[in-house]
């Protein structure tokens, strides 16, 4: 038996991970980290009999006691906060962290899983995108394998096993186009929070959908590739392709294209990340070419979305600019879903606090923190303007 972390057990991403942990029926649950979904929780306790438990506040504990207690299941230590993140992503049995939580709160538990020399199963990929030196230089320090949840660099990840770096020339991330891809520059500035959450392939969390839709998404995945993978931004290219069958590819020096192709489900990735090295098999359907019409490929509308020139900026001009960035981005997509702003905010808000941040070398934790808190307070000031023109 493996032991196992999950800090976001009640996303998208964690309850794909807890069906994969039950289809391969070798791994032991000693910890969940989550937020504020008690119900989800508490079933997920009672199922998986974890020996702790983290939420977000004592209010989201007490409930969730009173909810083990009615179910007569064994109560687990239950911890608040980043402490019982922190305290989940260290667990002392766990070999394997899986951090899906989303943005910036899986921060700090995701470096001190790291530090702790855990296996991270990567696919909050905020973290890397607001310290990517700190965590991978942590990761080398502590022999700390970071394998990628995402599916992009899940791709790239198997694309580039047994290739000699050296012989690569490029990295080269899909991306589905977004539910806006077709639609016009007035469309796009006036859609609604349903339209931007209606994604066309991937069913996943709200934040990670509205990115997909203003291509940050990408734009945070070139920024995860670079510190994945050790490859500068002119050698990570993004291509959209609408069916997202290819997941992503390389291309080598000789011109040759390694891609790696599969159905659209998470479980795929998290599982490989789960078990690698080895492959077991999996409970999905397999791809069938069959019903595979076309597989197209278009370059991205870098004016239409301006987000993803933004991720490439802050990851050329470096140190504590892609944490801005992801900052920014976060509460201006929070205050998307909150419908205080247009879609077309987003970007606008974002590049007003990057124009007023003098990005500094990421120094240590401290240094990306205080840009992360920065970076919030002038984003909110910048969406106040946004939202009184709205
Ligand atoms: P969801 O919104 O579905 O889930 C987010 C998780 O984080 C929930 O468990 C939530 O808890 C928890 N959480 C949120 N805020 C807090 C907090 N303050 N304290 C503790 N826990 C918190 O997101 P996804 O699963 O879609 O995405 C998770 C990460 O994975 C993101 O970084 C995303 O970019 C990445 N990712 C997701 C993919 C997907 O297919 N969904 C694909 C590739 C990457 P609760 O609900 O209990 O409040």
């Amino acid at each position: 038996m493996k032991s196992i972390s999950i800090l976001g057990s009640t996303g998208s991403i964690g309850c794909n991970t807890l069906r994969t942990v039950e289809h391969l029926g070798n791994f032991r649950v000693v910890a969940l980290g989550a937020g504020k979904n008690v119900e989800k929780l508490a079933g997920q306790v009672i199922k998986f009999k974890p020996e702790l438990v983290a939420c977000e506040n004592a209010e989201c504990a007490e409930e969730l006691r009173e909810k083990l207690s009615d179910a007569e299941c064994r109560i687990p230590e239950i911890l608040v906060g980043e402490e019982g993140l922190v305290a989940v992503a260290t667990h002392e049995k766990a070999e394997t962290v899986v951090s899906a939580t989303v943005g910036a709160v899986g921060f700090v538990p995701t470096l001190r899983a790291i530090e702790a020399g855990k296996r991270i199963a990567l696919a909050n990929k905020e973290t890397l995108v607001m310290a990517g030196e700190l965590m991978t230089k942590a990761a080398r320090e502590n022999n700390a394998e970071i394998l990628p949840v995402d599916s992009e660099h899940n791709a790239l990840h198997q694309c580039l096993r047994g290739e000699s770096v050296k012989e690569v020339k490029r990295l080269i991330l899909t991306a589905s186009g977004g539910p806006f891809r077709t639609k016009s520059k007035s469309e796009i500035e006036n859609a609604s929070r349903a339209e931007a959450l209606n994604h066309p392939n991937w069913k996943m969390g709200d934040k990670i959908t509205i990115d997909s839709a203003t291509l940050m998404n990408k734009g945070l995945e070139v920024i995860e590739a670079k510190w994945l993978f050790g490859f500068e931004a002119d050698k990570i290219s993004v291509i959209v392709h609408p069916q997202s069958v290819v997941h992503s590819m390389i291309e080598m020096v000789d011109g040759s294209i390694i891609a790696q192709l599969g159905v659209t489900d998470m479980k795929h990735a998290i599982q490989y990340a789960l078990t690698y090295p080895e492959r077991k098999e999996n409970c999905l359907d397999p791809l069938d070419f069959t019903k595979i019409s076309q597989l197209n490929f278009e370059s991205p509308d870098f004016e239409k979305f301006p987000c993803l020139r933004l991720a490439y900026e802050a990851l050329k001009i470096g140190g504590t600019m892609p944490a801005v960035l992801n900052a920014a981005n976060e509460i201006a997509v929070q205050a998307f879903l909150d419908e205080k702003i247009r879609l077309s905010d987003i970007p606008r808000i974002i590049e007003s606090v990057m124009n007023e941040h003098e990005a500094v070398a990421v120094a240590n934790l401290e240094v990306v923190l205080e840009c992360d808190l920065w970076a919030r307070e002038r984003a909110a000031t910048s969406l106040e303007k946004s939202a009184t023109a709205k």
